[in-house]
């Protein structure tokens, strides 16, 4: 049991490849056999000829018959490629049914079997197998390559017409006499034919190059050959006068047939194998057609340098046609290497676009991980300040708890008096932190939609939030007039002038003239500003005013908080803001605001 499933599941491989080997074996002792027979016979040709007319016909039959299996095993796997091989098998038999014909005449009613009704199948085979090979199923091309394969076929087959012209057809057609047109047609057939079986090869190496690469094809192609050869050497042979039926040169159709033979026993094996593409697909290295269109230039080239060196050499074609043929090779290949330079320049473009696109993205990504190991720090940075910030009110207020325990055992009233102030104002102080940071986290995610405000607006609803600090310290404030439309959430833009004006006033120190100038800057970018002669900010504390809590002096007034705000609020919006001042300079304040799209 166990054995019968192997067979049938993957142990079929071997036992087919055996029926290969055998049909192999077969071919090649049929061969063996007729050559030693011809051999044997040498002189009587009659029994020779009777010979062939017996193998001839049944080794042709039994072709047929491996094809008719081929196209049936095929048809489970691929539609087309069952049809294809459906016609390959008719050829075949309509070439047996003419050997069979020829036989007939030949052995049985004594007649000439050429011109005959054999003709007619054996025509019909050249054709059936162009169709087949046709019918192949192509694998995909892009237009380019496409218009290259059509360019390369045409350069070989152009080559092709020239040699079957000088060679074959031209010859024939000089030996024909007028008494009978048929006989004429059919003798000139023959070499049209062969003819039409090269440009099946011809189109299945530029079309189908896939399909050579697998063996049952190639074993076909093979027999097509031999039977080109063959053909050939007949044509050859009769038109000089010295052929003789029934020789070892026949061989050559031996060995078609039978390589006929052999492609369908491959293919039937082949047929149960699964497909996998890339054994089906030709190596990399199977680049040797792409060479066959300049190695057909060359020789056709050099053919006509021959032909005008020899001009005493009967040959059959006339010089200028051969010259047209070798400019028209020429013209095809030149039109190929224009369509190639074509494909190359738009696939090098491609290749460029693509890496461009490539590194676009890569910087980009770098850069999207720099702004993110930026915020990571910045986060880290703020946890930390929060933390640390929030504590030091605590300490205090543990400490002072101790003190108040130990004031009240000992009845000091005054002190723990004093001790409550102390907890209170701690308490006070945390809470303030607290808020700011609650502040500071709720800008960005609490906004309200943006919306199109004169800027001059904003200044103004600033102004007079803190105009009591501003009079009280006898500020005297100058807004521009000319400032733009910015397209902000209000609330949060007001909020941040609010901040600025403030710390402009509280900042001012000792001066005597105290003022703040507000107003913008168009240079390319607009830049709005808050300026103050106020005691300034020493240059290296420039990055650092912005940071959550940090204080240049911790005796002023306010939690630190405040600029922190300011930039938050301004980032949210997509600006920019930095400091321009130093010591006892005053300070300037800048910053970017989104404008209205309208302005
Ligand atoms: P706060 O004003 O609550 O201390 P801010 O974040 O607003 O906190 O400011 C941080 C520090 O920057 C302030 O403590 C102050 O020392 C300095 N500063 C801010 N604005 C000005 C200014 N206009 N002139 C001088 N120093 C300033």
């Amino acid at each position: 049991m166990k054995q019968g499933y192997d067979g049938s599941e993957e142990g079929g491989g071997p036992r087919r490849s055996l029926n290969f080997r055998r049909a192999l074996m077969l071919g090649a002792a049929i061969l063996i056999v007729r050559s030693i027979i011809v051999l044997y016979l040498e002189d009587q040709e009659q029994q020779r000829v009777i010979v062939d007319d017996i193998i001839f016909p049944v080794v042709n039959g039994l072709a047929a018959l491996s094809l008719f299996r081929a196209a049936r095993a095929t048809r489970s796997q691929d539609e087309r490629m069952y049809i294809a091989w459906a016609f390959f098998a008719v050829a075949q038999v309509l070439y047996a049914l003419g050997d069979v014909l020829w036989s007939i005449l030949e052995i049985g009613l004594k007649e000439t079997p050429f011109p005959s009704i054999a003709d007619g199948p054996y025509l019909a085979y050249y054709l059936l197998f162009l169709i087949g090979i046709l019918l192949l199923p192509a694998p995909y091309q892009s237009t380019f390559e496409r218009l290259k394969s059509l360019l390369d076929t045409g350069v070989v087959t152009i080559f092709a017409i020239l040699i079957f012209w000088s060679f074959l057809i031209a010859p024939t057609v000089a030996t024909l006499e007028e008494s009978d047109p048929l006989a004429n047609a059919i003798a000139v057939a023959y070499p049209v034919a062969d003819l039409v079986l090269a440009f099946a090869l011809i189109a299945l190496i530029f079309r189908k190059i896939e399909h050579i690469a697998q063996r049952p094809i190639m074993l076909l192609a093979a027999g097509a050959i031999f039977l080109i050869v063959a053909d050939s050497i007949f044509m050859i042979k009769a038109l000089r006068g010295v052929y003789v039926p029934a020789t070892l040169g026949d061989s050559f159709w031996l060995i078609s047939y039978i390589l006929a033979g052999l492609a369908g026993v491959l293919q039937v094996e082949s047929a149960g194998v699964p497909v996998r593409a890339s054994a089906d697909r030709p190596s990399p290295g199977f680049t040797w057609p792409l060479y066959l269109p300049y190695v057909c230039a060359i020789f056709a080239y050099a053919f006509l340098i021959w032909s005008m060196e020899h001009e005493d050499v009967n040959l059959y074609i006339r010089q200028h046609h051969l010259a047209a043929g070798v400019g028209m090779i020429i013209l095809l290949i030149v039109i190929r290497q224009v369509i190639a330079i074509k494909e190359n320049t738009m696939l090098y473009a491609a290749a460029q676009h693509e890496l461009h696109q490539r590194i676009a993205s890569e910087r980009e990504k770098e850069h999207l991980i720099k702004e993110l190991e930026a915020r990571t720090s910045e986060m880290e940075r703020f946890i930390y300040t929060v933390s640390h910030d929030l504590r030091s009110p605590l300490i205090t207020v543990s400490g002072f708890l101790g003190f108040l325990r130990d004031d009240i055992e000992k009845g000091a009233w005054d002190k723990v008096r004093k001790d409550l102030d102390i907890i209170e104002s701690s308490i006070t102080k945390m809470d303030r932190l607290l808020q700011d940071t609650l502040e500071l986290s709720r800008i960005g995610r609490m906004m309200n939609p943006p919306e199109d405000v004169p800027f001059y607006d904003i200044v103004k609803e600033a102004l007079e939030q803190t105009s009591e600090r501003i009079r009280s310290r006898g500020v005297s404030v100058s807004v521009a007039e000319d400032m733009p439309v910015v397209h902000v959430d209000r609330m949060r833009a007001v909020e941040a002038l609010v901040n600025l004006i403030e710390n402009s006033a509280k900042y001012m120190g000792d001066q005597s003239d105290p003022r703040i100038e507000i107003g913008c800057m168009r240079d390319g970018e607009t830049v709005f500003y808050v300026r103050d002669n106020g005691i300034g900010i020493d240059p290296k504390n420039h990055q650092r005013i912005f940071e959550l809590f940090y204080k240049v002096d911790n005796r002023t007034e306010g939690t630190g908080a405040g600029l922190a705000i300011v930039k938050r609020i301004i980032e949210v919006h997509g600006g920019r803001i930095w400091i321009e001042s130093e010591l006892g300079k005053g300070c300037t304040v800048f910053f970017t605001l989104p404008l209205s799209e309208k302005t």
